[in-house]
């Protein structure tokens, strides 16, 4: 038979949404690649998802239930059928409750899916009747997310085709080489036509080595940078007070705040020369329109909340908004608000809440301990700070786990029970972008590979077994147009949707900020000094915690997206061990050599790894990829064993980059 192709859509935790070309030979996957009917995919695909069909088909892929057989974390399952697994999950949860409460269940995801269908559906129906323990997404974004709704009322941001309206664009925390990869020919084209371009990142990343102006802030100071931007644009009269007086509350707070961050003193805070961030003040201060791109490396860290609150106000206090091309983006998953809202059926219960960084200490926690773990759309073992702690909890032998995946990742060696689940090839789905604005059907083009369930089928089996249904709950075959119709979607997006597979928000998906979309707080304005981000931070919004660094761990390890690992999905496809990198100037005061076997270390634990050397880092910084897995290194550790989970200032978030270490040669 000839080959066929269908169309659907990538929901993968980035940034980009992408339309997919998938094509089929006799009902299975052969080949991935962009679809030219999205103008921002445009025709091609990140290199992980071209290798897609390695995921779905490869020897990782769980095929059928299984339940462990040997020692936790072996990896040795035996297949059994659904229904006995099921069995199993519903007789657990069943004692449980009743022995122990709802307190003793966690369940644990994250964005492994990022569909809207697969997260707070039917998942979240079963688990609040059951009055499980909550537990709060804060690995990546809540401290960002809290400063940009607090801000802007997380107003929707300039869209990617805009950037070629730029005079200047400012990448700040960001590398769209590695993360939103559809983004960087946009930068490059307005560089063509003569857009200045400034970086702010500690590495040299591939648009930094692009860029007019690379500042190589040390991790965690992009707070001082921001504040010593501010107060100099209201010392020098470049601050906009016609808008600022028009739109703005809060001003006179973030000036005082910004006060004592002389230029002079934030170099010296984040290790820059007063040239370079002078010149930087210069380009954002005369250019327009000044565009300014915010991501989240900026965030995992101490001072995480208050810098990105910091960094989302420059475009207000320098008047950048109002033209196209002009003002910022970071995330825009707010874009379409109430999408999905309805879909749990059943209204939150106020059960403890568990943040999600802090797993390792929850789960060893003897006082009303977690008995039964339910972990789905996540690989927490790979993904979390304190990895020794997470590792030591899984293994508690009186913790029954249960692992609902699609391959078997580090955390499912662990498991008292696999489940295998469908890939976004086999499940239908919706998907709304955090970077482009459009809202997305996600199509099965397969049947399900082996004897794989989607998410919503297998909650809701459970919720049957363990007789929690209600008369009126909406089937799972229905959450589809529910969650539409929570979206309060038009009859021509509906159309759209259907016809074309996307439709874009009523505001347009090219929106100007300030005159198609205004911030969506409470009166319209811009807050620069948000009452309740200055009550939760710590020491008060916008203030400065210094460098955890130590005698014994003086260099910041930092472990950013790479282009083969945003998350920890698809890790496995990543052969090989995975090197340290590091400058230098570092590795010859301690005698290292390209490819020499290291130990990395802490307090917490260490990671033996071959090193690479590299002028893309600044001094002082070493570089671990995220998402890697326990495979990719010596001793089976990643960079996550050796991250602190203390955290962010705002909405305890990760602090990934505050891990502070020391490096030896091996042998
Ligand atoms: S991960 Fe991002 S770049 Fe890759 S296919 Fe999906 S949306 Fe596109």
């Amino acid at each position: 038979m000839a080959p066929t192709t269908a169309q659907t859509t990538c929901p993968l935790d980035c940034p980009d949404t992408c339309t997919l070309e998938v094509t089929l030979e006799q009902g299975r996957v052969t080949k991935i690649d962009g679809d030219f009917r999205n103008p921002i995919t445009d025709g091609y695909i990140c290199s992980k998802v071209r290798k897609y069909p390695n995921h779905v088909y490869g020897p990782d892929r769980l095929l059928y239930p299984a339940i462990r057989k040997g020692p936790k974390g072996s990896g040795q399952f035996s297949r059994i059928p659904w229904s006995e697994a099921l069995d199993q999950i519903a007789h657990q949860m069943r004692v449980l409750v009743k022995e122990y409460g709802g307190s003793s269940i966690l369940p644990f995801s994250y964005g492994g899916s990022n569909g809207v269908l697969t997260q707070g559906a039917m998942d979240e129906r079963l688990f609040r009747r059951l009055g499980s323990l909550r537990l709060a997404h804060t690995v990546c974004a809540a401290a960002a997310g809290a400063a940009a709704k607090g801000l802007y009322g997380k107003m929707p941001g300039v869209a990617y085709p805009d950037f070629e309206h730029a005079e200047l664009i400012v990448i700040w925390g960001a590398n769209p080489s590695a993360s939103g990869i559809h983004l960087v020919p946009m930068v490059r084209k307005a560089q063509e036509k003569g857009a200045r371009l400034v970086v702010v990142d500690p590495r040299k990343t591939p648009l930094a080595k692009k860029a007019d102006l690379h500042l190589a802030l040390k991790p965690g100071t992009d707070l001082p940078l921001a504040l010593a931007v501010t107060r100099d644009l209201f010392h020098h009269g470049k601050a906009d007070l016609t808008f600022l007086g028009e739109h703005a509350t809060g001003v006179d707070a973030l000036k005082a705040k910004a006060e004592p961050w002389t230029v002079e003193r934030a170099a010296e805070c984040c290790g820059l020369s007063a040239e370079g961030i002078r010149s930087f003040i210069d380009l954002y201060a005369s250019a327009s329109p000044a565009l300014l791109r915010c991501g989240w490396g900026q965030e995992r860290n101490r001072n995480g909340g208050s810098a990105t609150a910091a960094i989302l106000a420059l475009p207000a206090v320098a008047g950048k908004f109002g033209v196209r091309g002009g003002g910022y983006t970071a995330s825009n998953s707010s874009a379409w608000s109430g999408l999905g809202d309805s879909l749990a059926a059943e209204p939150e219960q106020k059960t403890r809440e568990v943040n999600m960084n802090r797993l390792g200490r929850e789960l060893l926690d003897e006082q009303d301990p977690i008995r039964l773990l339910f972990v789905y759309n996540a690989n927490p073992l790979a993904t979390l700070p304190r990895q020794d702690l997470v590792r030591r909890g899984l293994e508690r032998e009186d913790l029954f786990t249960v692992v609902f995946e699609q391959v078997m990742t580090d955390t499912a060696q662990y498991a008292d029970l696999v489940l295998p689940a469908t890939t976004f090839l086999e499940h239908q789905d919706l998907r709304n972008g955090y970077g482009a604005f459009t809202l997305q059907s996600v199509k099965p083009v397969i049947d399900p590979v082996g004897e794989a369930r989607s998410n919503n089928e297998v909650f809701e089996q459970l919720i049957q077994l363990l007789e929690l249904d209600k008369a009126d709950d909406l089937p799972s075959s229905r959450l589809f147009r529910a969650a539409i119709s929570d979206a309060g979607l038009t009859t021509r997006q509906q159309m759209d949707l259907e016809q074309k597979g996307a439709t874009a928000p009523e505001f347009g998906d090219q929106p100007v900020q300030f005159v198609d979309v205004m911030p969506r707080t409470a009166d319209g304005k811009v807050h620069l000094f948000p009452e309740a981000l200055d009550a939760e931070s710590p020491q008060g919004l916008y203030t400065y915690q210094p460098d955890p660094a130590t005698e014994d761990a003086p260099l910041t390890l930092i472990s950013p997206a790479t282009r083969k690992t945003v998350s920890s999905t698809l890790g496995q496809l990543w052969q090989g061990t995975v090197p340290l990198e590091m400058h230098p100037t570092d590795a010859a005061a301690r005698s290292i050599s390209s490819g020499d076997e290291v130990r990395v270390f802490n307090a917490f634990g260490e990671v033996k790894a071959p090193v690479r050397i590299t002028e893309d880092l600044r001094p002082g910084v070493v570089f671990l990829p995220k998402g890697i897995w326990t495979r990719h290194t010596h001793n089976g550790w990643t960079s996550n064993v050796l991250c602190p989970d203390t955290a962010t200032d705002l909405a305890a978030g990760a602090c990934f980059n505050d891990a502070r270490v020391e490096v030896e040669k091996l042998g």
